[in-house]
């Protein structure tokens, strides 16, 4: 079956991540869970340094990356998963009942 949705990105990812030598093996999944936050915390700080929106957003997409290339790593179904926690969250109340920040 040809992937759809998400699975197309990922099948890009995980193709591209074995080309360059990065293993998905599952010795590298706490690696992999880490270096996510590491892309985001890059995010974070060119924002903060008032670096122009695209590298903010540079940052962003290598998380999307890594999490992809995680997802792939651990067999599952991204597009699959996507479409039910978006399901799941459409029927969550405003703001999902949070009282601070959300
Ligand atoms: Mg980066």
């Amino acid at each position: 079956m040809e992937p759809e949705g998400l699975n197309v990105k990922m099948a890009e990812v995980r193709a591209m991540c074995d080309a360059k030598g990065f293993s998905a093996d599952p010795e590298r999944i706490w690696e992999m869970l880490a270096l996510i936050h590491t892309e985001v915390s890059e995010a974070t700080d060119c924002y903060k340094k008032g670096q122009p929106l695209k590298a903010v957003g540079e940052e962003l997409i290598d998380a999307i990356i890594r999490i992809l290339h995680l997802l792939s790593a651990l067999g599952l179904d991204a597009e699959a998963i996507y479409r039910h926690k978006m399901a799941v969250n459409w029927e969550r109340p405003y703001k999902y009942n949070t009282v601070r920040g959300g």
